[in-house]
């Protein structure tokens, strides 16, 4: 198992240090200047320049006494800043949570450090991983970088704006956007990101790289803050199936600390160099036909199935008929769950704490009438709504009922014989900040989640991966859910299919590489 330096390069980063090729320290220092070349993008809210450095140092001592730890060590990663990271500021991109420093590192990101992983900072997010843009930070909205690819600028009405600041960037999905811009922009290997709804798969879609939601349980959620605790799951962002399966493999199993994860222990795995799709069968489900789905995107999705087919898979259509009422449905559970979670910040034990001193109930007001941005509140007041005595059964109860028929749609699915799902990610490519925030945007934001909140729903495991460039240059992904605990299976599809549809990833690096120099172009090719 090695991390990959480009996919389309054979050589590989862990490899290329195991030969002495590379040290971890330059690894890290390049990862360091890309960082400050992209910080347009704004994905990263933290920057840890020094510590990385000498987190590589150490890594580099490890190797030249061959001593490595695994695939993983003196590998550049991000994290998103909703994980708590020892020493490190963990803000949520919340006001709420500014200045905050966890005394301790949440299970993933210690078995990272534990594997000689160099953190190289924290990434940018929507307040509280609520949202699916990366618009809502106190730190600024984070940039897609294929805002800055040649084909979009050409394609793109207002290109002649490049230069100023009002050029008309996309934004990167989200709300785990500030990983999936890292990973996209080169700087860094690969991003721990999360999924309630999908936070993973949507921004990685956007972004052209590759988005993992395990299944539920499958990976520690101990230290994640929580937003939507029946649903949260850390997510992976790689720029190749392959690392995927091999952050995946450093990071899955049980975790005392977390009781909601799985007892037996995760054999890690390498996936093969061929896939032969054959025996597989894929559906497709009927009700993802869904209204605001592109034409583009559309396209992509049959294109893909045609050639799943072709290549000697059986393709069915199949139906998930509850699919329609998974939007309202997460939003009260998700609300319900945002309410009572919200309330441990209130001023006294940590983050925000407002200077009022009249009673201790107009200082827990005020700090969160400051702390949280509007959504937060929203959500709050919503769930509390829904939570009420008198609207319990009407809404939660309900809302757990349906969550069970949504769930028990894909089981259906799965027992008459079907493998894998192949559904779209997003409705159509990223869309431009200056329309994504005009004032539908909650309603937009929502809608957007319409392939990706079943999953979570249903504690599957769910994979995007990049699938072609739209008519604007922009990447388009397509997703895969599988059985629980299937991850194997469902990754093996997903190479094939990255295998199959590479070439925007090609027109990627090639237009990063001629045309946009301020952008980190791929300097480790020269590697390999
Ligand atoms: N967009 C969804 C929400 O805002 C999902 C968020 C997430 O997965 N963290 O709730």
């Amino acid at each position: 198992m090695s991390i990959c330096i480009p996919r389309l390069k054979p050589a590989s980063a862990s490899a290329a240090l195991k030969e002495g090729k590379v040290s971890a320290t330059e690894l890290c220092q390049r990862c360091l200047a890309a960082i400050k070349e992209t910080s347009v993008l704004n994905a990263y809210i933290t920057v840890r320049e020094a510590a990385a450095l000498k987190q590589a140092e150490a890594a580099d001592k490890r190797y030249s006494r061959g001593q490595a730890l695994g695939p993983l060590d003196g590998i550049p990663v991000a994290v998103k800043d909703n994980f708590s990271t020892a020493g490190i500021e963990t803000t949520c991109a919340s006001k709420m949570l500014k200045g905050y420093v966890p005394p301790y590192n949440a299970t993933v990101v210690q078995k990272l450090l534990d594997q000689g992983a160099v953190l190289l900072g924290k990434t940018n997010l929507d307040e509280f991983a609520m949202g699916c843009g990366t618009t809502d930070s106190i730190f600024g909205p984070v940039q897609n970088p294929w805002s800055y690819s040649q084909q979009y600028r050409e394609k793109s009405a207002e290109a002649a704006q490049t230069d100023n600041g009002d050029y008309d960037w996309v934004i990167s999905g989200g709300s785990s956007g500030g990983s999936a811009a890292a990973v996209s922009s080169f700087t860094c290997f690969a991003a721990l990101g999360s999924d309630t709804g999908g936070s993973t798969r949507n921004p990685a879609a956007l972004c052209g790289i590759v988005g993992l939601k395990p299944t539920y349980g499958l990976l520690s959620r101990h230290g994640l803050i929580p937003l939507v605790n029946s649903m949260d799951v850390p997510g992976i962002l790689t720029r190749c199936v392959d690392d995927t399966a091999v952050v995946l493999g450093m990071l899955a199993g049980h975790d005392p600390k977390d009781s909601t994860t799985v007892q037996s222990a995760f054999q890690p795995f390498t996936l093969p160099s061929n896939v032969d799709v054959s025996k597989l069968c894929i559906g497709i489900p009927q009700e993802y036909h869904a209204p605001g789905l592109s034409r583009e995107t559309l396209a992509v999705w049959t294109k893909a199935a045609d050639r799943l087919e072709n290549a000697g898979a059986k393709v069915v259509a199949v139906s998930l008929p509850h699919t329609r009422y998974s939007i309202v449905c997460y939003h009260v559970l998700c609300t319900a769950e945002v309410a009572s979670n919200m309330a441990r910040f209130d001023g006294l034990e940590y983050g925000h704490r407002c200077d009022v001193d009249s009673s201790t109930e107009a200082m827990y007001a005020a700090t969160r009438r400051e702390g949280f941005n509007d959504v937060v509140r929203g959500r709050i007041l919503s769930g509390t709504f829904f939570l009420l005595k008198e609207n319990y059964e009407r809404y939660c109860l309900k809302a757990q009922k349906v969550r069970r028929l949504i769930a028990e749609d894909f089981v259906k699915v799965f027992s008459s014989g079907v493998d894998v799902l192949l559904t779209p990610t997003t409705l159509g490519d990223a869309p431009q900040f200056k329309e994504f925030i005009k004032e539908d945007n909650r309603t937009r934001s929502t809608q957007e989640d319409i392939f990706t909140q079943s999953a979570n729903m249903a504690g599957l495991p769910a994979v995007t991966v990049p699938a072609a460039l739209s008519a604007r240059g922009l990447p388009l992904g397509l997703q895969f859910i599988g059985r629980a605990f299937c991850e194997q299976q469902l990754l093996t599809v997903a190479k094939w299919l990255e295998r199959e549809m590479e070439v925007p990833v090609l027109q990627w690096h090639r237009a990063m590489e001629r045309e946009h120099p301020a952008l980190p172009h791929n300097k480790l090719a020269s590697l390999s």
